[in-house]
């Protein structure tokens, strides 16, 4: 009889969607096998870094045909228990395979096998004795008095990086031997020295409430805070915090792409003398990994991050807050296409702790939650301090004088604000100078050769100009000339910001114009030095896309004006109106923050669109409410799931023909649950060379889809067209193209 060997079940970073059975290495003591250690393995013809994710007496594989692994890598679990699990349901859930899941969520270091620690990257900081010494000191070492005004000017402590070239570290020694300067192990951001001079509001009512109402749930609870813009969320945050950690728990604090500014992390970090693990796209391996052992082991109480920091696995958590929860940049849209506030629910669910939903205007989701007695919601109706909500209107530009897209009503608004001295924030979801270039004597339109999408135009003076597709990124000389008629008759139509810019520049040249856009601020440090010129007052118009829709506090911005709002009226997903009135009420939320009162206007040609009539007139609460209630007529969601099965090619006939197949496949299924619709196009069925379909299921309730998903996927894995196109599966797909 053969020796009964213990079998490792192994996720490792692939496609296919199934755990590897191993043997243990020879030589390796049975008590390290704990799941959650990352194993090395023989694979295909190379090696691959797994993750152990259960012990098994047995495996499917023969015991003569199963392969060794190599060798264990940690010695105690590198993903502890509870995440584990939280990803076998993620994988689950998203039917997207766990190897993949998982690895997504490691820091690249940890994926490529190495240990998990960090070799000190030291930052130097100044000390309390440093802020007060007495420079003249110094002035015979004139190096070390340069290192001292630097380090007192950046009290959140310098990297070696960071630190000017040459020979510095002799008089870096010196001020460390005088105790004026400390010298830290870790690259995450540490406590600021002393700069607890930020004055801390008392709560109003509303505000104190939601602080109760969260700190006393026993367990599990979802809340919504339900708080306009100005009222007070990040306070609430704050307090919420303060008391988890004081009772020696952690709190995960994840924000939109957008939202995660220095603004947000010097609040933090002046309010609470403790480190701070900090989650974006902009940091080195070494900086996310001690970012992310920091959290593990609990040395930083408080980790704030983007969509993937909801995978940061904590020591003992205590609270998980969603600032911005509607925000698109939640759900990933590629790979593993997870929705980051969704998964939190499930997080906070199984460890027990409360649950935050912070936002102004929350997604058409949360609030049919909130609607079936789920979720609770706490609302702060009025802005924080003595700021008062701006005053909103519509301004009917049919038959007006039109420059550009500017009325000319709009453009004397303008022109009072800024004769006042105040400032203007105009916002147009569109970037470049126009979104079409038409030839006017035969009709061509430039387009992208690699996507059914428009070329943009940009930048003002022709011989410069550039057209971009927004799709696949592809860049390329503006015509000059129609390459189907050779005119030189072309005009650019319609609006991008840069054409916004161009316009009010020739009315407002002497008020200083900043545009801010993805264009505009692709250099690092370039978003802060135009915002630097606007808080200082030397620019009085931004003219902006979404990425000035939130966050920002520009307390002398009085008029907001939107550029145009029929673009979201019309859109052809199901939440073009829920996108378009969140961004709205974001953006005018920039209006009268300070003391003066706000105005917000908004150019429409549709002044009686009934959406738009009701977010003016009645706010977002009754545009919701009543937005609800023609989605569960529509059985649209909250009210029903979906699913996407996306197929791409580079001929158009493959993911046709394999949807096809699907299709029938599941409808031999014959689940009386699940609506599946016939395999149509992608709305831009041609992007980037590849041509792309889709499949759309629907159904009442989860379960029955999950199971037919389950099913369905399998099916569809043996199929051989399956091999032939790139497909893919969306569970609660949050944007159909
Ligand atoms: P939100 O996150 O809802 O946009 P913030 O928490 O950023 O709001 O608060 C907006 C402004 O109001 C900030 O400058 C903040 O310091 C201030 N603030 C918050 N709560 C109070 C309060 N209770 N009293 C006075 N000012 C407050
Ligand atoms: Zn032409
Ligand atoms: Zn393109």
């Amino acid at each position: 009889m053969a020796e009964l060997n213990p079998i490792l079940r192994v996720a490792i970073p692939s496609p296919v969607r199934q755990t590897f059975d191993y043997l243990p290495p020879l030589a390796c003591g049975q008590e390290v096998l704990l799941p959650g250690i990352r194993v090395k393995v023989p694979f295909g013809r190379t090696t691959a870094i797994g993750i152990l994710i259960e012990v098994a007496a047995h495996s499917r594989v023969e015991q003569g045909r199963l392969k060794r692994a190599l060798a264990v890598l940690d010695e105690q679990p590198l993903i502890p228990q509870d995440m584990l699990l939280l990803m076998l349901w993620a994988s689950s859930y998203y039917h997207h395979p766990l190897g993949e899941v998982i690895f997504s969520a490691l820091p690249p270091p940890l994926r490529e096998g190495k240990p998990a620690e960090v070799k000190g990257i030291s930052t130097w900081q100044i000390s309390a004795a440093g802020l007060e010494a007495d420079a003249k000191a110094l002035t015979r070492a004139p190096r070390q008095a340069m290192l001292l005004s630097l380090l007192r000017a950046n009290a959140q402590g310098l990297s070696a990086a960071a630190l000017a070239a040459g020979n510095w570290r002799p008089a870096l020694a010196a001020l460390i031997a005088k105790g004026w300067v400390i010298e830290r192990q870790a690259p995450c951001l540490g406590a600021v020295a002393g700069s607890a001079d930020e004055a801390i509001p008392p709560l109003n009512e509303a505000q104190q409430q939601a602080v109760q109402a969260v700190l006393a749930a026993p367990g599990f609870q979802p809340f919504v805070l339900d708080g306009v813009t100005g009222s007070g969320k990040t306070e609430v945050y704050l307090r919420i915090i303060e008391q988890v950690i004081a009772a020696g728990r952690q709190a995960l604090l994840l924000v939109p792409e957008i939202g995660l500014t220095p603004q947000l992390v010097q609040r933090f970090q002046s309010r609470f003398q403790v480190p701070l693990a900090v989650l974006h796209s902009n940091l080195s391996d070494q900086e996310r990994l001690c970012a992310w052992l920091m959290a593990r082991d609990g040395s930083a109480p408080i980790v704030i991050g983007t969509r993937s920091a909801l995978f940061t696995p904590l020591h003992r958590p205590g609270v998980l807050i969603i600032d911005e929860e509607h925000d698109l940049s939640f759900k990933q849209q590629d790979g593993f296409r997870y929705h980051a506030r969704d998964l939190a629910v499930i997080r906070a669910q199984r460890a027990q702790v409360p649950i935050v939903l912070g936002s102004a205007t929350p997604s058409l989701e949360t609030l049919g939650n909130v609607g079936e007695g789920r979720y609770q919601s706490l609302a702060l109706p009025k802005r924080a301090g003595t700021a008062q909500p701006p005053l909103m209107s519509v301004l009917d530009v049919r038959h007006q004088p039109m420059e550009g897209n500017i009325s000319q009503p709009f453009i004397e608004m303008i022109g009072q604000h800024v004769t006042r001295g105040e400032q203007v924030l105009l916002f147009l979801n569109r970037r470049g100078y126009a979104p079409v270039l038409l030839c006017h004597d035969c009709g061509w339109i430039a387009a992208c050769k690699r996507c059914d999408a428009r070329m943009v135009l940009y930048q003002a003076q022709r011989s410069l100009s550039l057209s971009r597709c927004h799709h696949c990124g592809a860049e390329r000389p503006t015509e000059q000339r129609c390459p189907s008629c050779q005119s030189t008759s072309l005009v650019a139509i319609g609006q991008g910001t840069e054409r916004v810019e161009e316009v009010l520049g020739k009315h407002f040249a002497a008020a200083g114009i900043v545009r801010i856009d993805r264009d505009s601020t692709r250099r690092k440090g370039s978003m802060q030095a135009l915002l630097d010129g606007v808080h200082a007052g030397r620019s009085q118009i931004l003219i902006g896309t979404q990425m000035l829709a939130k966050g920002h506090h520009l307390p002398n911005v009085t008029f907001v004006g939107i550029v145009d709002a029929d673009q979201g009226l019309f859109g052809v997903d199901f939440r073009a109106s829920e996108r378009m009135a969140q961004l709205i009420v974001q953006v005018a939320g920039r209006a009268g923050r300070g003391a003066k009162p706000g105005q917000v206007v908004i150019q429409t040609h549709h002044p009686d669109h009934p959406l738009l009539y009701t977010l003016i007139t009645q706010g977002y609460a009754a545009f919701a409410q009543a937005a609800l209630l023609e989605r569960r007529q529509a059985e649209l969601p909250p009210y029903s799931h979906m699913a996407l099965l996306r197929a791409e090619a580079v001929s158009a006939e493959l993911p046709q023909a394999f949807l096809q197949q699907a299709y029938e496949q599941g409808r031999l299924l014959n689940n009386a649950h699940v609506q599946l619709s016939a395999p149509v196009a992608a709305p831009m069925e041609r992007r980037a060379g590849r041509y792309r379909a889709q499949l759309l299921l629907q159904s009442q309730q989860r379960a029955p889809l999950q199971r037919f998903l389950s099913a369905w996927i399998a099916q569809i894995e043996t199929l051989k067209m399956a091999r032939k196109v790139r497909w893919s599966i969306d569970v609660d797909p949050m944007e159909m193209v």
